[in-house]
């Protein structure tokens, strides 16, 4: 793919990513007691292997499963800098919603029903890890609630519903009693009840990923950063501790990817934070009336997003996303951004006041200017193979890993013909500029279009 090329440089390496620097208080891992689970042995001294992924998210994780569901004989290798679900896919908001892969401007049936398998693939490959190999991440099927604040919010939620009755999905817009009977908040003035959707616990299903596609053969290496690629027909891939060589390569270091030379200026570190609250009494939980535990987003520019806990918490994230100037990794706590959480918490559930932050964490999405994922493969081998700008990524990036594996097969279907197989992503202007224009942003949808959060 020509317009590729320049998407990576071949300057590669001259800056080696700086993940390790993070204290993250990630009740997720706290909670599923993973913070002392032995990770694997670095990679040391020189190797080979037909395919070696670069990251062990969830996108390196499902690449790696697929890729040896199709492809046996290989032998997969991941690289992952510090241990599998360090990333987003171990301290996301364990807000799952299957829909994200939807082209809501496709008019043709048939092309619609294509889409639509494949959007709901990475929600059911979570259930085949669930059913097939025995993985628990007290995952919670419930569905989920898009809620409306304002009368603006409305108008849009109603063009969506239209969109997904279209669609054929299991779609209700509740008002009044029977928004009362889901959640009970005085901001709330409508929501979008969807049938397809989840909660979990985001480094379970790391961890237990990492176990599974570990039992099937693929060999993983944690504590292994991968300081320097050289692309080539055999690519050259350099650890700080060794090196392997391999004829097909797979990026999916999301967030990170700029620091090996990967999507500069394309695709960029984008920051959330989430917070755990304390447990909450069972009259606070009847208070809020969220009896049916699906998922809660909302319609504001800077939304949040937030999930009851296996536990009795409420799991939210959101209320600002961070650019920290010239791309940089930034540490995964902002105290100023869980207050913020916490104040909007407690506006739209005030019998909350005084609620406590028992956790709070954060860390980095990848941006893009029109925040759709790009899957694809690139390099003038054409064997360098990508996933990358996940948005609501806990299922898209299953069906990224699916996606990936069936492009090296060059088999015609519909993962390997859908809208994100090679998309363009749209440049982001130059580094200097990005943090003024976000912070513009951000002013722009606060005090002119007035649908943002607390800012
Ligand atoms: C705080 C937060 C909350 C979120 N909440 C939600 C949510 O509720 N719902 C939702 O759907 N999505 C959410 N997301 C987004 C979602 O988690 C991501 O889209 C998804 O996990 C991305 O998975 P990935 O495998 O592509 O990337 P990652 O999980 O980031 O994995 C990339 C991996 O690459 C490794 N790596 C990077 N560079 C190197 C290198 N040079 N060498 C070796 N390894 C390297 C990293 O250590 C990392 O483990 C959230 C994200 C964050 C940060």
């Amino acid at each position: 793919m020509k317009h590729f090329s320049s998407i990576y440089n071949r300057r590669l390496g001259l800056e080696p990513p700086s993940i390790y620097e993070y204290f993250l208080d990630n009740f997720w891992f706290k909670a599923a007691g993973l913070e002392n689970e032995i990770i694997n042995q670095p990679l040391r001294g020189s190797h080979q292997a037909d395919i070696v992924i670069i990251g062990g998210g969830y996108t390196g994780l499902s690449a790696a499963y697929n890729i040896h569901k199709k492809f046996a004989d290989k032998k997969i290798m991941i690289l992952e800098g510090a241990c599998c679900g360090y990333g987003a896919s171990g301290r996301n908001g364990g807000f799952c919603v299957a829909t994200s892969l939807i082209d809501v401007n496709c008019k043709d049936t048939h092309a619609r029903k294509r889409n639509l398998k494949v959007s709901l693939q990475g929600l059911d490959q979570i259930k085949e890890f669930i059913s097939v190999y025995g993985l628990d991440c007290d995952f919670d099927e419930m569905g989920m609630l898009d809620t409306a604040m304002n009368k603006g919010q409305v108008k849009v939620m109603e063009r969506d519903y239209r969109i997904f009755k279209d669609w054929g999905l299991n779609v209700e817009m509740l008002h009044g009693k029977d928004l009362e009977k889901e959640i009970k908040s005085p901001r709330y003035i409508a929501a979008l009840k969807m049938d397809h959707g989840a909660t979990l616990n985001p480094a379970k299903l790391a961890r237990g990923m990492k176990k599974i596609v570990e039992d099937m053969g693929v060999e993983i290496r944690e504590r292994s950063l991968v300081t320097r690629v050289i692309p080539g027909k055999v690519n050259h891939v350099d650890t700080e501790l060794g090196d392997v060589k391999a004829p097909v390569l797979v990026i999916a270091t999301n967030a990170y990817s700029h620091k090996l030379g990967f999507f500069q200026n394309r695709v960029f570190p984008l920051y959330t934070y989430v917070i755990a609250t304390e447990p909450l009494s069972d009259q606070q939980w009847q208070a809020i009336g969220w009896q049916n535990r699906q998922g809660i987003s909302d319609y504001r520019e800077l939304f949040n997003y937030m999930i009851p806990s296996a536990d009795g918490r409420i799991i939210i994230g959101g209320s600002d996303a961070i650019y920290y100037d010239n791309d940089r990794i930034a540490p995964g706590n902002n105290k100023s951004v869980s207050q913020l959480i916490l104040k909007d918490l407690v506006e739209t559930f005030p019998s909350l006041a005084g609620i406590k932050i028992d956790h709070a964490w954060g860390g980095p999405t990848a941006g893009s200017l029109d925040r759709q994922p790009s899957v694809g493969v690139m390099g003038d081998h054409h064997n360098i193979y990508y996933g990358v700008g996940y948005g609501e990524g806990v299922p898209s990036t299953q069906t990224g890993g699916k996606m990936i594996a069936e492009l090296m097969t060059g088999e015609k279907n519909e993962f390997t013909e859908h809208f994100i197989i090679n998309r363009p992503i749209p440049y982001a202007g130059p580094k200097f500029l990005r943090a003024s224009f976000s912070i513009l942003k951000k002013w722009y949808m606060v005090n002119v279009v007035k649908n943002a959060g607390h800012l």
